[in-house]
């Protein structure tokens, strides 16, 4: 029997209701296959990274899940569950319905055509950082250290932690 692997996986949205989607994607980890869906973080909302700097906020957020999944199925799995949500796959920094990245699998460092994981966004991210320190400040990345150390070397001033009497504002 293969043994389950620890995996952090981020989600991201800034189209058609983006808390609404992060809960449906949250939701539809519980879908995948040979997979449990340990622990969600809390939602944030943070300013667009990349060129296009003219749409919406996002609301980002990270699950911790387990899996006996091998990677490349679990990223499978993941791109499944974005087409399930709509996500027509077009310009790389363009507003998006869900975006779903493995961030952590394990101990693992891969660096395939398809898939780099611990996912490139881990170590400058706060968007990525905030909501994994939430749920492992413990959690060593590889390669790169423990995210409570990274977590400190982060921007984070543009982040908001979406309070559950915020929540139902973004479902205008
Ligand atoms: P994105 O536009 O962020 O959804 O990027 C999707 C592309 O990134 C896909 O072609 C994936 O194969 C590739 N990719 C590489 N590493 C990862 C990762 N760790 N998680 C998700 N997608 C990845």
């Amino acid at each position: 029997m293969s043994s389950r692997i620890s995996v952090f996986v981020g989600l991201g949205s800034n189209l058609d209701n983006p808390v609404r989607q992060i809960r449906a994607a949250f939701s539809n980890l519980t879908q995948i296959r040979n997979t449990s869906l340990e622990k969600c973080s809390s939602l944030f909302s943070g300013p667009a990274m990349g060129g296009q700097k003219n749409q919406a906020d996002y609301i980002n957020a990270v699950a911790m899940l387990t899996t006996t999944l091998s990677p490349l199925d679990l990223l499978g799995a993941l791109q499944e569950n974005e087409t399930l949500q709509g996500r027509i796959h077009g310009e790389r920094w363009g507003p998006r319905i869900i975006d779903l990245d493995l961030l952590i699998y394990g101990t693992r460092i891969i660096d395939e055509k398809n898939l780099s994981v611990p996912h490139v966004g881990v170590a400058d991210r706060a968007f990525v950082l905030v909501p994994l320190s939430e749920l492992d400040p413990e959690l060593v990345v590889p390669n790169l250290g423990k995210v409570s150390e990274l977590v400190k070397l982060v921007d984070c001033r543009q982040l908001v932690r979406l309070e559950s009497t915020m929540l139902s504002e973004h479902f205008k």
